[in-house]
C-alpha cells in the first residue's frame, strides 16, 4: 500500500481567515486506508474565545441590516461555494470516509438549505393583533441572540452545520461552528468559500478540535448566547445540563432508531428497497436512518429475501472509487461497536441472512469496512432493538398485526423518525398519530425536506431544524403593545 502524504491545516477559520490553533495536533485518518493524511491542530479555550470576540464584532453590523440585505448576501456568498462543489466533495470523501456518490448528494443538499433560508429571508411575516383593546394593538418583534455556537458530529459534517447556519445568519446572529475533530477540513473550506463570496469576516467562525475541551469551552463560554447541537444523546444531555448555567438557549438533534414497519398491504418491492436504502446509505451512519424493520408475517418471507439480497449485492469498498456504493465506517471504533452490537444480539438468537463481519477482501483489510448486514428475529429486548446501531446492520422482525407493529416501534428511548408502508389510509393515519416520533413517512423513502420542521421527540432531542419554524431557535421574540389612543 502507499503511503499519503501528509498535508497540514492551521485548523481555524476566524474573522475571515486561517487561524492558526494553539493545541496539540490532530492526526486525520482515512478511513479507507487507515492511514494518516493531515495534522491539524486542535483549538484551546483561548482560540474559542477568539472566535468569539470576532464573532460579537461582526454581530453588531450584521444584526442591523435588513433580513433580505443579508438573505441578498448569503445568496451571492452560496452561490460562489457553488462553484466548488467537486473539491468539497473530495475533501468529505478523504476525511469522512463516505463514498463519491453519497458526498455528491450532502455537499448540494447542503447549500441547497443555505439557498431554502435565503428565499425565506423575504418571505418572513409576523403577527399583529389589532384592538387587544379600544385603540390598543400589539405585535410580536424578533431579534437575533447574538452569538451562536453551532456543534456537530462526523457523519453529514456539512448539511448538519447548514441546518444552524442558514436559519441562525438569516434572522442575523453570527455564528462559531466547531466540527467533528475527525472532520474539520470540509467546513473549513466551506467557510473559506463563503468569505470569498462576500460574506463579511467574523459571521461564520470555524473552530476545529476536540469536543471534550473546544465544545466544552464553546457551552461554557458567556459570550456565545444559544448551543445548536447536533450529536449523540449522552453527549447533549451533557451539553444541556452545562449550559443550564447562564441559561444558554439549546436545540438537541440527538440519536434515533428509527422503525418502519411493513404492513402486508404494502408495496413490498418499494418497501424493500426503501429499507434497504434507509439502512445502507453512507454506510449506516444517519441519525434517520431505518434502523428496526417490523413486518407483518404474510409477507415477511418477500420483504428479508429483498433486503437481504440487496445487502449481499452492494459494492463495497473505499469511497473514492467510482461504482462503490458502501464505504468504509467513519472510525475503526465505530466499525468495532457496531461489529459488538451485531455479535451480542446474536448471542441471544435470530439469524443472520447477510453480512455480520468485516469482508475479506484483502486489498480492504487496512480500512474500517464491515459488510452490509442483516439479522431475522433477534429476540425482543436485544440490543440491535434497544440501542442505537451507527453501522450498515438491519434487525427485521416478523409481526402479527398493526397494533403489534406500533406497540414494537414506540418500545425505544429514541423518538426521530419512522416509517410505515400500507396502501390503507385508515392505517397510515394511525400510524402517523400513534408513532412517537418527529416524522413520520408514509410510503416514503426518509428524506428530509427543508420545507418541514424536522426535530427529535424523546430521547431524540428537542427543538426544530429546518422549516420556518427554525428561526424560532435562533431569534427572542418580544411582545409588544401599542397604546395608540390619544
Ligand atoms: P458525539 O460524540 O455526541 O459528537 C458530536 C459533536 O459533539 C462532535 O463535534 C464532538 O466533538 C462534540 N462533543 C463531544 N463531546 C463534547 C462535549 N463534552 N462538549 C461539547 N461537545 C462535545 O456524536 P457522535 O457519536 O460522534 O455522532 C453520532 C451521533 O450523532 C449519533 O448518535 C447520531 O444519531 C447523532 N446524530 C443526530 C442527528 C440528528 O439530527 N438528530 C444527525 C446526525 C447525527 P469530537 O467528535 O471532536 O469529540
Ligand atoms: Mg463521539
Amino acid at each position: 500500500m502507499t503511503s499519503e502524504t501528509i498535508t497540514t491545516h492551521p485548523g481555524s477559520f476566524i474573522d475571515g481567515a486561517p487561524h492558526e490553533n494553539r493545541g496539540a495536533p490532530i492526526a486525520l485518518v482515512n478511513p479507507a486506508t487507515g492511514q494518516v493524511f493531515a495534522e491539524v491542530p486542535g483549538a484551546t479555550a483561548a482560540d474559542v474565545d477568539t472566535a468569539v470576540s470576532c464573532a460579537q464584532r461582526a454581530f453588531a453590523d450584521w444584526s442591523a441590516l435588513g433580513t433580505a440585505q443579508r438573505g441578498e448576501i448569503l445568496g451571492r456568498a452560496v452561490a460562489h461555494a457553488e462553484e466548488h462543489v467537486d473539491e468539497l466533495v473530495r475533501l468529505l470523501v478523504r476525511e469522512q470516509g463516505k463514498t463519491i456518490r453519497d458526498a455528491r448528494i450532502e455537499i448540494p443538499k447542503a447549500l441547497d438549505t443555505l439557498t431554502h433560508y435565503v428565499g425565506l429571508s423575504k418571505a418572513l411575516r409576523g403577527a399583529h393583533t389589532p384592538m387587544l383593546a379600544p385603540g390598543v394593538d400589539g405585535y410580536v418583534l424578533r431579534r437575533p441572540l447574538g452569538v451562536v455556537g453551532a456543534i456537530v458530529p462526523w457523519n453529514f459534517p456539512t448539511t448538519l452545520l447548514a441546518n444552524k447556519l442558514a436559519p441562525a445568519l438569516v434572522a442575523g446572529n453570527a455564528v462559531v461552528a466547531k466540527p467533528a475533530g475527525t472532520t474539520p477540513l470540509t467546513t473549513l473550506r466551506l467557510a473559506e468559500l463563503l468569505g470569498e463570496g462576500g460574506l463579511p469576516a467574523g459571521l461564520f467562525n470555524v473552530v476545529s478540535g476536540p469536543g471534550a475541551s473546544v465544545g466544552e469551552a464553546m457551552v461554557t463560554h458567556p459570550g456565545i448566547r444559544k448551543i445548536a447541537f447536533t450529536g449523540s444523546t449522552p453527549v447533549g444531555e451533557h451539553i444541556a445540563a452545562l449550559a443550564a448555567k447562564g441559561t444558554k438557549r439549546v436545540t438537541l438533534e440527538l440519536g434515533g432508531s428509527d422503525p418502519m414497519i411493513i404492513c402486508d398491504d404494502a408495496d413490498v418491492t418499494a418497501a424493500a428497497s426503501a429499507a434497504a436504502m434507509g439502512r445502507y446509505y453512507n454506510c449506516g451512519q444517519a441519525c434517520l436512518a431505518i434502523k428496526r424493520v417490523y413486518v407483518f408475517d404474510s409477507v415477511a418471507d418477500e420483504v428479508i429475501e429483498a433486503i437481504t439480497g440487496k445487502a449481499k449485492r452492494l459494492k463495497v469498498g473505499p469511497g473514492d472509487a467510482e461504482g462503490v456504493q458502501l464505504g468504509p465506517l467513519h472510525t475503526a471504533r465505530q466499525r468495532d461497536e457496531v461489529a459488538d452490537q451485531v455479535e451480542r444480539t446474536l448471542a441471544l438468537g435470530g439469524e443472520l441472512t447477510a453480512g455480520g463481519s468485516a469482508p475479506d477482501d484483502p486489498e480492504l483489510a487496512d480500512g474500517f469496512f464491515y459488510l452490509p448486514t442483516v439479522v431475522v428475529d433477534p429476540p425482543a429486548g436485544c440490543p440491535m432493538e434497544t440501542e442505537e446501531v451507527f453501522g450498515p446492520a438491519l434487525p427485521i422482525w416478523r409481526v402479527r398485526d398493526f397494533d403489534e407493529a406500533i406497540e414494537r416501534a414506540n418500545a425505544s428511548p429514541f423518538g426521530l423518525g419512522s416509517s410505515v408502508w400500507t396502501r390503507s389510509l385508515a392505517r397510515a393515519r394511525q400510524a402517523a398519530e400513534r408513532i412517537e416520533a418527529g416524522y413520520t413517512w408514509i410510503n416514503s423513502r426518509t428524506k428530509v425536506y427543508d420545507e418541514l420542521p424536522f426535530g427529535g421527540w424523546k430521547s431524540s432531542g428537542y427543538g426544530k431544524e429546518h422549516g420556518e419554524e427554525a428561526f424560532d431557535y435562533y431569534t427572542e421574540s418580544k411582545s409588544v403593545v401599542v397604546a395608540g389612543r390619544e
